[in-house]
């Protein structure tokens, strides 16, 4: 009934959901329309447009995946399964929000994905005027690599609190997964190390409560932002 009174209204040129629905639609794509002949629509072309609605929607989120720094550790994500195989999906229930059950860790977990944690190569690119050059975003204790999530991690030596939480993280994951993480790496080493430990079903509860102890630590300290004249780090 609810239907049928909206496509009178369609036709009638009134404001409804269903007009609001075609604009949604022309908005995501040109491409996504109602059906013609809305008082004769199958169940079927819904169906369809459903499809084409999911496609559009997960090709949009891939493409800002790609454009946006602040998801590099998104890009070409493989996510966990169980089973211990991989799989590609644009949108599913992530391994971490299921497996991470402390709040301040899956928060942690989450920020890194999307940019909003406390580390310099995204606190200070925030401001949206006058961001401060990529290169000069140098690690607070080092004072030598862009400060990233990866860095702070795996790589910086400069802060003991931190490689001694780090020394427990490697031993847990010698302990279960039988790796053995470098104690130095590169910057591509670190990121490469970083990923394989976050989207491990079995260390993503580990990860994320060691995430959450070095954010908290690291906001303690005032980020450093070096002389214009020194770039090229990295
Ligand atoms: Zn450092």
């Amino acid at each position: 009934m609810a239907l049928q009174a909206n496509i009178d209204m369609v036709y009638a040129s009134q404001p409804c959901w269903l007009q609001d629905l075609r604009l949604a639609l022309n908005k995501l794509s040109p491409q996504l329309q109602l059906p013609r002949n809305l008082r004769s629509m199958q169940v079927g072309e819904i169906d369809e447009l459903r499809k084409q609605v999911s496609k559009v929607a997960d090709e949009y989120l891939n493409s800002e995946i790609q454009r946006l720094s602040q998801t590099y550790l998104l890009c070409n994500r493989l996510e966990p399964l169980e089973d211990g195989k991989f799989t590609r999906k644009t949108r599913m229930l992530r391994h971490y929000l299921v497996l991470v059950e402390n709040a301040d860790y899956r928060r942690a977990i989450t920020a890194l994905f999307f940019g909003r944690h406390v580390f310099a190569i995204a606190r200070l690119g925030w401001m949206k005027d006058n961001p401060i050059q990529r290169e000069r975003r140098l690690c607070r204790f080092c004072k030598v690599v862009i400060e990233t999530p990866e860095h702070a991690a795996l790589q910086c030596q400069a802060d003991l609190y931190t490689v001694n939480l780090r020394n427990n993280l490697r031993e847990a994951v010698r302990a279960g997964n039988k790796w053995e993480i470098p104690i130095n790496l590169t910057n591509q080493s670190s990121l490469y190390w970083f990923k394989k430990i976050l989207f491990n079903w079995d260390l993503i509860g580990l990860c994320a409560k060691y995430m959450y102890e070095i954010s908290v630590h690291w906001a303690k300290t005032k980020m450093f932002i070096a002389p214009e004249e020194i770039t090229g780090n990295q």
